[in-house]
């Protein structure tokens, strides 16, 4: 660890674009993650995933914080800020500054989960969502199947409904699900006769079964696990908005998530740029500090831009959703693309900046350990997750060149 580790974001970016609601948070998630997340950090990235490994202490503070209630109005539970999108965004930046797990866990059950929830009824606003604005419940978001995830065509989604009097019989399997060892219920979209629906489903019905927590790369205190439905009775007040709105509810859930998941990537690009700045400082060979070499300087000067870009990008299109445009394109998916390809090429430069050190996950010698060999495994999830880097790219070609010719 490296201790003389200085916020240069600080010195070189100047948070113009946030409403001040939304500065206030910042400076919360950041004393909230500095105090809570970053000293449980290095065992939540490296214990191997099982539902005990689950980092449940820091789930409560959170709870207990009110960050759960940042993105819903007071209705629901929440805060009832104007600007929701940029609060919840600034949060999970700032909480994969400290953990990348945390940020994930935070966005699947507050924008993944919560937000889709945000299409339903009263009931479902009262029954699901308030209870998990004070963790009374844990959500979680499954489009993933074992055949379908990029391609969420009704061709693909094999997670079958079945319309019987006044409830669904749900069978199938979905894949990858983040928070689901842990969760109280999901939404889910299904298949009904080549309709798309979102569904809220209790995990503890009767044939539903949650699998064991898959082993990961990295982002170890994010437990994914199937879900697995066999013959589960749902009843039809459960489903979110329409039947056959289902893709839309999902669509527009993981444009939310892309917005929060670009946020991950400035966070963890800012975390491995500060500690690289950190130990050139530090560090001598040939008898001058690494920073004293002009190729790392004019290396950290660019990635200092580019980490001003991702930021504004995401908010930006953060922005664009609190003005209530649910598909902030081209922003969402630029920010996403930009920002998680910057998160890997700066991680990249950090751990070849700590030379040997920063491929150590533990040095015998000392026990010492090096954040950038967390990040390094971190990042990679982000490329891939909520809509891939290259479903980001279709659909802003999408945009550049008409749907006639981008599908
Ligand atoms: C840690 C983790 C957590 C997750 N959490 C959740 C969750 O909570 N809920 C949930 O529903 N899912 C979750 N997922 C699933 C995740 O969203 C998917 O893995 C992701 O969308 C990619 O889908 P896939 O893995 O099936 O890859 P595929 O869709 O099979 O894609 C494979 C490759 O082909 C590329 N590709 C696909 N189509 C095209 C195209 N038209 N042009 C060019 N390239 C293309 C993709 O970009 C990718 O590189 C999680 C996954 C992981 C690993």
């Amino acid at each position: 660890m490296n201790g003389s580790v200085i916020r240069m974001q600080d010195r070189l970016y100047h948070d113009l674009l946030l409403p001040q609601e939304a500065i206030e948070i910042r400076a919360k998630a950041r004393e909230f993650s500095d105090r809570v997340v970053a000293p449980r950090a290095y065992e939540i990235g490296t214990t191997d995933e099982s539902r005990e490994s689950f980092p449940r202490d820091v789930f409560n503070a959170l709870a207990e914080e009110d960050f759960f209630k940042i993105p819903y109005p007071s209705q629901c539970g929440g805060l009832d800020l104007k600007y929701p999108c940029c609060a919840t965004v600034v949060t999970v930046e700032e909480l994969a500054y400290a953990s990348n797990s945390i940020a994930a866990v935070y966005d699947v059950h507050c924008i993944l989960a919560g937000h889709a929830l945000e299409y339903g009824s009263d009931y479902i606003r009262e029954n699901y969502l308030k209870p998990m604005t004070i963790a009374e419940k844990v959500g979680c978001f499954a489009s993933t199947e074992p055949l379908a995830s990029s391609d969420l065509s009704s061709d693909s989604v094999q997670t079958k409904a079945e319309i019987k009097g006044d409830k669904f019989i749900v069978s199938g399997q979905k894949r990858f699900i983040t928070n689901a060892c842990i969760a109280d219920f999901v939404t889910a979209l299904v298949n009904i006769d080549g309709r798309l629906t979102m569904l809220v489903i209790d995990l503890d019905s009767k044939g539903c079964r949650v699998g064991e927590p898959d082993c990961k790369m990295g982002n170890k205190g994010q437990l994914t696990s199937d879900i697995y439905f066999e013959n589960v009775e749902v009843p039809e007040r459960n489903v979110i908005g329409e039947i056959g709105k289902g893709l839309h509810v999902a669509l527009g859930t993981l444009t939310y998530g892309r917005v929060g998941i670009a946020a991950t990537g400035v966070g963890m690009a800012q975390a491995a740029f500060d500690e690289s700045i950190a130990y050139m400082k530090e560090r001598t060979a040939f008898g001058k500090k690494i920073g004293q070499f002009q190729y790392w300087q004019f290396k950290m000067a660019e990635r200092a831009i580019e980490i001003e870009h991702a930021r504004n990008l995401y908010l930006k299109a953060a922005f664009r959703m609190d003005q209530g445009i649910e598909f902030p394109e081209p922003e969402a998916a630029g920010a996403k693309f930009y920002a998680t390809e910057l998160a890997g090429n700066m991680a990249r430069d950090a751990v070849q900046i700590f030379g040997g050190y920063g491929f150590m996950r533990e040095l015998a010698h000392d026990k010492s350990h090096y954040k950038v060999e967390q990040i390094f495994r971190d990042f990679k999830i982000a490329e891939i997750y909520e809509g891939t880097n290259e479903i980001q790219k279709m659909i802003l070609s999408r945009t550049i060149f008409g749907r006639s010719i981008v599908e």
